[in-house]
């Protein structure tokens, strides 16, 4: 094993402000100069350009150039810290009723800097942890979390599934492996709120399954009974079998890749067997909106993926929102709800909010808010990282 060398990064004048409100990142351009040479992943202590200690955190390349784990010098990043890390984290879930309990055994548990894990996320299938890295430096340190996981989940769960492939910075030459670093549960059923899902943590996107929609879903059951329904963007077709629950006349499913279309049959199998309101397509939603019947749908969902990835892809990554919410404002059936989202991080609020008005305006329908949704308490914002805010959805009533 490496010798844990302590290594130093200086800033510029000026350039601790963020860190002194406690903002979790420090960008490339604000850094002086690094004493030795860490490499990637390596724990960098931060100094300001007085030579005073203000935090340490885990560096890479690129221009989040470090991700601070803690504020305080003589907090040692060990074993003993990703304990005391996860056990926060554990314990903030227990208290909301999150998770623990066999109608809902899936949740988040780590949110990244939502959780003071900058880079971290670990997501709760029944009885296993889906581990993913979205630093170096979280890779790097994958065992020693996954131990101090081990700990603290005691015997509530039997394996730790590792997912970074397709997280990490390629440029990082990291060449991350997906495999079990506990266990080898393949046991790939998990419920929430009493309906089962299929998770496919070896081959599915994200962790397997998007976490971050349960209490969105839960709201459409509330709106579903009687309606015909069109879940666009299906992936595992989470909002399709609460619309079955939910008692909808007819739900249609859609999703342009397969393998998703498949899983959405799956779980609606699961739960609702030989139930035949519900039918699955593989199609690209454009196609799918434009060739659709008019007033057919009376509630439409539409999740797509982030349109925006980066800040540079925003304008057309606004006028995609634009053009696929124009396309359901045009053909929902009068006294319809809409229910759109967007996960990209890079669209706020407000700018997701002129985008589903400008939609709404170029049809000229008369469309009224209902609600105003975000992401559930497992996926928590820490108040100094706003950025950590980044599910948008709006429920709609068009006349
Ligand atoms: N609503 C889902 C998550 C959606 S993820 C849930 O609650 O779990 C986004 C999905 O959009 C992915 O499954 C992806 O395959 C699909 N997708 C991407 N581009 C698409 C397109 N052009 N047409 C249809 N589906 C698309």
């Amino acid at each position: 094993m490496k010798t844990k060398h302590m290594y130093k990064a200086y800033l510029k004048p000026g350039k601790e402000e963020s860190l002194k409100r406690f903002h979790p990142w420090v960008f490339s351009g604000a850094i002086a100069r690094i004493e030795g040479q860490p490499e990637e992943g390596d724990i960098v202590e931060v100094y300001t350009a007085q030579n005073e200690f203000i935090a340490k955190g885990h560096c890479q390349i690129g221009s989040i150039a470090i991700r601070v784990l803690s504020f305080r010098q003589d907090e040692k990043i060990d074993r003993d810290f990703w304990r005391r890390k996860l056990q926060a984290a554990y314990d903030m879930r227990r208290n909301l009723h999150i998770g623990g309990n066999p109608a809902n055994d899936t949740y988040r548990l780590v949110h990244g800097e939502g959780d003071n894990l900058p880079g971290l996320v670990v997501d709760i299938y029944g009885r296993t942890a889906v581990m993913q890295a979205h630093s170096p430096g979280m890779h790097v340190d994958r065992m020693e979390i996954a131990d101090a996981l081990a700990d603290v989940m005691g015997d509530t769960i039997d394996s730790i599934y590792y997912k970074s492939e397709s997280t990490l910075p390629y440029k990082a030459d990291l060449y991350p492996e997906n495999g079990f670093l506990k266990g080898s549960n393949t046991d790939n059923v998990a419920t929430e709120y009493g309906l089962k899902f299929h998770i496919d943590w070896l081959k599915g996107q994200k962790t397997g399954f998007f976490v971050d929609q349960r209490e969105n879903r839960a709201l459409l059951e509330r709106y579903a009974h009687g309606r015909t329904i069109l879940n666009m963007f299906c992936y595992t077709g989470g909002f399709s079998v609460y619309a079955m629950r939910g008692g909808a006349r007819l739900v249609h499913s859609v999703d342009s890749s397969a393998k998703a279309i498949d899983l959405t049959n799956k779980n609606i199998a699961l739960n609702f067997p030989d139930d035949t309101r519900h039918t699955a397509y593989a199609e690209d939603a454009f196609k799918y909106l434009d060739r659709m019947e008019n007033g057919f749908y009376d509630l439409i969902v539409l999740d797509p993926p982030a349109f925006a990835k980066h800040r540079d892809a925003l304008r057309n990554a606004l006028q995609g929102y634009r053009k696929l919410n124009a396309k359901a404002f045009e053909k929902i059936k009068p006294g319809g709800l809409l229910f759109t989202f967007s996960c990209s991080q890079a669209v706020d609020k407000d700018h997701f909010r002129t985008a589903i008005f400008t939609a709404a305006a170029t049809t000229g329908r008369n469309v009224r808010i209902l609600h105003q949704l975000t992401q559930p308490a497992d996926h928590p914002v820490n108040i100094y990282h706003p950025e950590g805010e980044y599910l948008k959805g709006l429920v709609l009533y068009v006349e």
